[in-house]
């Protein structure tokens, strides 16, 4: 199966822009940038965009956004453009028109004028008779004078493929040899009566043009393999690109929950939600790679520049790959962690913006800021919308800082409030507003002279000055946080929960 691979190598990555990106699209690319990069090939990226009614700019817009966010790059396709474009399957209905005509001027297509009704009774009479429904060549060898009769009804015929009634074998890459009985391959339609291109044509087409050499996709796509590589052999005979008939290597399927294929509307399915909840690029990747490809046994954790280094088509698994949403945010959190804090101090901005905790232009102590809670709050977050959360306290407006009503109402009753009053005493003494002084104050009022336990202590004044009951170490937190504020908050949860009682 290891043939001296062909150079150049030249793989495409072809989503159609309909809906939102998903899981699956995002290891499609993966698998054929890393096997691209690795190679030190080329990696196109063409939309397939030919269906007007499902297609949408919209989606394009999101796909070129999420390819960017994930961090892919692309030497050819939009944006980028390249010596094979346009990439947008929309602007080359001429090349596709050309192509068409030339397969029917060379006897490799054909005219169709069956009616779908035509087509709908003879699969029945088929059926009823036993024979396996789909197109029966009906059209194939029309008379002059057959031509005309359909024409003179008004008849417009759609184009059909001549698939070769021989055996069509190929050597998967990642299944080994396979083979179709191409009898069972039915003749099947490559542009439709209005005279719109079908991605059973187009996608041959432009792999040929694009001179592609490896076509790394879905196992979905497997049955359909055969009778499009009957298309590129036609093809190869009337010119149209290289002549040389790409590699195939079908992916594995995502298994979801209970064992069933993961669908595009499975929420876990859809890319946005990914990044709306701050998943890491790399971390995301980092696990998508590993459905269907290892990098070693006993080995999860894993940069990309380490995945590119190591990727070979060998190593890809032909059993279906389960989808573990879990152990997705367990590998996102290690990379997490693994950020530099002045990295993690950048990458959660965009998420504290969105939550109106930053506005667009963020100051320098905000900055400063951030550098400084990161490493407090980098060891429990497993995506960087989790900031929001455990650090927002520290940027919201004085006006706007709540109290989760639920925390205070579990830690600031009366004896609650009684702590946060002691508190508040202890630290108006404190001068110098350190981490070390800060801790000094509280456990000197509240555990020594109080006597009560560290939990018992902290959690009202935790919950007082953060709003919530888990936040990031307290004594840091109040450094961070300032003298005056930190005494504001205590003053207003003690004076709130007496006015409330
Ligand atoms: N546009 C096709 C799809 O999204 C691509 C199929 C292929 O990779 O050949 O399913
Ligand atoms: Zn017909």
């Amino acid at each position: 199966m290891t043939d001296p691979i062909a150079s150049p190598i030249r793989v495409r990555f072809c989503p159609s822009p309909t809906g939102n990106p998903h899981v699956g699209l995002a290891r499609t690319a993966l698998f054929n940038w890393a096997f691209a990069r690795h190679l030190g090939g080329t990696f196109v990226f063409r939309i397939e965009d030919t269906d007007a009614s499902r297609d949408s700019q919209e989606s394009y817009d999101t796909l070129l956004d999420v390819m960017r966010w994930l961090g892919f790059d692309w030497d050819e396709g939009p944006e980028v453009g390249g010596p094979f474009g346009p990439y947008r399957q929309s602007e080359r209905y001429d090349v596709y028109a050309d192509v068409a005509r030339r397969l029917v001027d060379a006897g490799l297509a054909y005219h169709c004028y069956c009616s779908h009704v035509e087509l709908e009774q003879r699969n029945d009479e088929a059926r009823a008779a036993g024979r396996p429904p789909g197109y029966d060549g009906h059209c194939r060898h029309l008379t002059a004078e057959q031509v005309f009769a359909y024409q003179g009804e008004g008849r417009k015929p759609v184009v059909r493929f001549m698939v070769p009634d021989s055996t069509i074998s190929f050597d998967d890459l990642v299944r080994g040899p396979i083979s179709f009985a191409s009898e069972h391959v039915p003749d099947y339609v490559l542009v439709r009566a209005n005279g719109h291109p079908l991605y059973t044509l187009v996608n041959p087409v432009d792999d040929a043009l694009m001179q592609i050499t490896h076509v790394l996709r879905g196992e979905d796509l497997l049955s359909s393999t055969p009778r499009q590589l009957a298309l590129y052999d036609a093809l190869a005979a009337i010119g149209v690109g290289s002549g040389r008939t790409p590699r195939f290597g079908h992916l594995p399927y995502v298994m979801g929950q209970g064992n069933k294929k993961l669908s595009k509307r499975d929420p876990e399915s859809n890319l946005l939600g990914y990044r709306d909840r701050g998943f890491l690029p790399e971390g995301l990747l980092n696990y998508l790679a590993l459905l269907g490809w290892s990098i070693a046994e006993d080995r999860d954790i894993f940069s990309m520049e380490e995945m590119v280094a190591a990727f070979t088509i060998e190593r890809v698994n032909p059993n279906p790959a389960r989808f573990d949403l879990k152990k997705c945010e367990a590998i996102n959190a290690t990379h997490l962690r693994a950020l530099p804090g002045g990295e993690l101090a950048v990458r959660v901005v965009p998420y504290l913006q969105r939550a109106g905790l930053l506005g667009d232009e963020v100051t320098d102590d905000q900055r400063d800021l951030l550098t400084a809670v990161a490493p407090l709050i980098q060891e429990r977050m497993t995506t960087l919308a989790e900031a929001v959360d455990m650090c927002g306290f520290l940027f919201v407006g004085e006006d706007d800082f709540t109290v989760d009503p639920d925390d205070a109402a579990k830690l600031l009753d009366p004896a609650g409030v009684d702590i946060v009053r002691t508190a508040h005493a202890a630290l108006t003494a404190v001068d110098t507003w350190q981490t070390a002084p800060i801790e000094d104050a509280l456990r000197r009022a509240l555990i020594d002279e109080r006597g009560l336990k560290p939990r018992n202590a902290f959690g009202p004044v935790r919950v007082a000055v953060t709003g919530r009951r888990i936040s990031p170490p307290l004594f840091e937190s109040l450094e961070l946080l300032g003298k005056a504020r930190s005494l504001a908050r205590l003053a207003a949860a003690a004076a709130e929960v007496k006015a409330s009682q």
